[in-house]
């Protein structure tokens, strides 16, 4: 699918990857976007973000300065020679952001949950050769951010990335916005070649939190990560909780261990192969287990039938959701994924006997 959307090596803003991308949440004034950018540039950062068009929850709030922020934009790269990056949300954006030379759009974790919008974005885009990057929706739905990347696809754009900024929950967590890295490993898993940058910021909603999920994305082997980047932090005009000064990014960038996803070494892949070796025995017992616990499933249902028991029985079920539980943690397992396997091994037991119960007895003769 979408085989021929461009790695990000090919970009020509993009200088190595993984890349970060740093700046403001908003741009507020134009010296504030010198300062920082000054910062980042000598935290060798290639590539500004900033936005000038803010979706806030409620009115009132700073709502971004707006098309001012495009000049200043123009001022910065013509004096410090940086590429910059943007949200847009509606085709006058696209259309202003095209006019001023900014180059890389992103689209809003906001206006990926709009089809509507998310339309309005690609049919301003059609004909026009700039890379996009498209955020996950606030919702935790896969076909929604797919869908948006296919319409941008759609429009001629070949150069699209994909930016992981975590979910809104209704449940408070430690995060701002949950990551479940499952989701952008299934949407990697179904379009291989999109390149997946992470958005620490948005997921955190806090500084701390910054260097751990910036971490988890490169051990995932993302493409880049997004941090918001202030030369004032506390004093931003948006999300000041979870900007850091451009000292402390450099500082975060120089912590994170950065890993290959394969490596030419050939002591190193013998062994990997001699490791992957021996989880696929282990894997495979695993298996021949299973298909002999269905032995003996499939023994009980016939003896439960034979003696017209029912098939559940509640007390039965805690007793081994308690115990194999307890038996994991033993074993240093953890609790909830030891607890998670048996549901799962015991609805399988339940649906194996449930076929039998009310499978016709076979007659002789
Ligand atoms: C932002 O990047 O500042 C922003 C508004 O992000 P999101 O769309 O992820 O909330
Ligand atoms: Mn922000």
């Amino acid at each position: 699918m979408m085989e021929d959307i461009q790695p990000l090596k090919s970009w020509k803003v993009i200088r190595e990857v993984p890349f970060a991308i740093a700046g403001p949440c908003s741009a507020e004034t134009e010296e504030q976007l010198f300062e920082t950018c000054r910062g980042i540039k000598e935290q060798d950062i290639t590539m500004l973000r900033a936005g000038i068009w803010k979706p806030r929850t409620r009115p009132g709030m700073f709502e971004g300065v707006g098309e001012i922020g495009l000049q200043w934009f123009k001022n910065v790269k013509d004096e410090l020679n940086m590429p910059i990056t943007t949200e847009v949300a509606t085709a006058k954006h696209v259309e202003l952001a095209l006019k001023y030379d900014v180059d890389v759009l992103w689209i809003g974790a906001r206006s990926t949950v709009n089809p509507f919008t998310v339309q309005e974005i690609a049919d301003a885009l059609r004909g026009v050769e700039i890379p996009v990057m498209i955020k996950n929706p606030i919702n935790p739905d896969l076909a929604l951010w797919k869908g948006g990347i296919e319409r941008i696809y759609q429009a001629g754009i070949r150069q699209i990335a994909a930016i992981h900024r975590g979910f809104s929950s209704f449940e408070k967590t430690k995060y701002r916005n949950v990551p479940m890295w499952q989701l952008a490993i299934a949407l990697k898993s179904e379009l291989p070649n999109i390149p997946m940058i992470c958005d620490p910021s948005h997921i955190s909603g806090n500084r701390e939190l910054l260097l751990p999920v910036s971490q988890k994305a490169i051990d995932l082997n993302y493409d880049g990560l997004m941090i918001e980047t202030h030369c004032n932090p506390d004093a931003a005009w948006s999300d000041k909780e979870q900007q850091v000064t451009p000292v402390r990014l450099g500082e975060i960038l120089h912590t994170i261990k950065i890993r290959k996803a394969s490596s030419d070494n050939q002591e190193f892949n013998s062994m990997l192969e001699h490791m992957r070796g021996q989880i696929d025995r282990v894997d495979r017992e695993i298996i021949e287990i299973l298909a002999a616990r269905k032995t003996l499933v499939d023994k009980l249902g016939e003896y439960k039938k034979e003696n017209n028991v029912t098939v559940f029985q509640a007390d039965r079920w805690l007793q081994i959701f308690k115990s194999r539980a307890d038996w994991g943690q033993q074993m240093n397992l953890d609790k909830e994924f030891v607890g998670k396997i048996f549901k799962l091994i015991h609805d399988e037991s339940i649906s194996i006997q449930t076929k039998i119960m009310n499978a016709e007895t076979e007659t002789i003769g």
